[in-house]
């Protein structure tokens, strides 16, 4: 009878073993800009989360060569562009739950629920504070004007904020529209593109350029770093909200979806509604130098400095869909 009980124990415990709730996350944020929230997440819900993080497209190569064998539940990924593209492989299932589609903007959302924004990102201009008055700036159509000659730093048109930038364009003005101005911009360059965000930014500062188009995190990070040579390359350099008159500064967003394969699907949403609770929301903005999806979610510091501003209100699902012929343009424009 006893030796019943000791086993009846054992079972008991081995099968709470077997049923403990989890959820495996694939990230393409820095783990240190995750985890304490996911550990977090795990503190009030009991639900274990498995964390693999790695870059953004290694990821989607990733989830896709694993097919309906991977373990992920949710990909956290940056980029509406990006997320539209792992919808369109068929890696991501759609989920509609009251508590996202109450907190996360429609703007900032697959319409039928594939994917969820995190957090927000600008992509404003960026100046030099000696030889730019901001009298001189106003949308980022006016770019293309031959003032700006060799005046100006951008990345690639590999990166996918660009491609993002230029689909929001399309929808904006339409495509040929956007071509001709795309040709005329790329005359503008001080430079044939290269590096990534924080090098156009340095090049404002170094006197390359004048004008740089880019990620506003990036320039926050630069604020807050340890190095010296960092914090004052960014004193040279202010931000300027374009198109304010219009449609608004181009935004996009880091966000997540649950994936068609995932076993853990409960648990995956449970984790989506965690992280657009107000707290979550405020943590995960702030330690990525980002802005809330959530409305209301106070912001503070460097990137309350910046000022408020208008956003472009594009479905940002828009941008996904526009993106190859974003790239074709860009390309036909010459832009490297
Ligand atoms: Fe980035």
């Amino acid at each position: 009878m006893r030796k019943a009980i000791v086993l009846g124990a054992v079972l008991a415990a081995t099968m709470g073993q077997a049923v403990a709730a989890e959820v495996n996350v694939y990230s393409a944020r820095k783990e240190k800009l995750i985890k304490p929230l996911l550990d977090r997440f795990t503190q009030e819900t009991g639900i274990e989360v498995n964390l693999v993080t790695a870059k953004a497209d290694a990821l989607l190569q990733r989830l896709k060569s694993e097919g309906r064998n991977t373990p992920a539940d949710l990909l956290i990924t940056t980029d509406a562009g990006r997320l539209h593209r792992a919808q369109e492989l068929g890696l991501l299932q759609p989920v509609n739950a009251i508590k996202l589609e109450a907190a996360v903007p429609v703007q900032y959302r697959e319409p039928q629920g594939y994917w969820y924004g995190l957090s927000l990102r600008a992509r404003p201009i960026m100046y030099s504070v000696d030889r730019v008055k901001p009298s001189e700036l106003s949308t980022y159509e006016a770019l293309a004007d031959d003032k700006w000659k060799g005046r100006i730093c951008i990345r690639s048109s590999s990166n996918i904020y660009n491609q993002s930038l230029i689909a929001s364009m399309v929808v904006a003005n339409g495509e040929a529209e956007t071509e001709a101005w795309a040709k005329r911009f790329v005359k503008n360059f001080a430079r044939p593109p290269k590096g990534g965000d924080r090098d156009q930014i340095k090049g404002v500062a170094s006197g390359q350029c004048d004008i740089a188009i880019a990620n506003t995190y990036y320039l926050g990070g630069m604020i807050q770093s340890k190095k010296a040579s960092q914090r004052e390359a960014a004193a040279e350099v202010k931000v300027f909200w374009p198109n304010q008159e219009g449609r608004g500064a181009h935004v996009n967003v880091s966000g997540a979806g649950v994936t068609k394969a995932a076993s853990n699907k409960d648990e995956a949403v449970r984790l989506l509604e965690f992280l657009v609770t107000d707290d979550a929301q405020e943590w995960y903005a702030e330690v990525n130098n980002e802005y809330p999806v959530k409305p209301g979610i106070a912001i503070k510091g460097t990137l309350k400095a910046w000022g408020a501003f208008k956003a472009d209100n594009l479905n940002l699902s828009q941008l996904g869909i526009h993106n190859a012929n974003a790239v074709k343009l860009m390309d036909r424009a010459g832009w490297k």
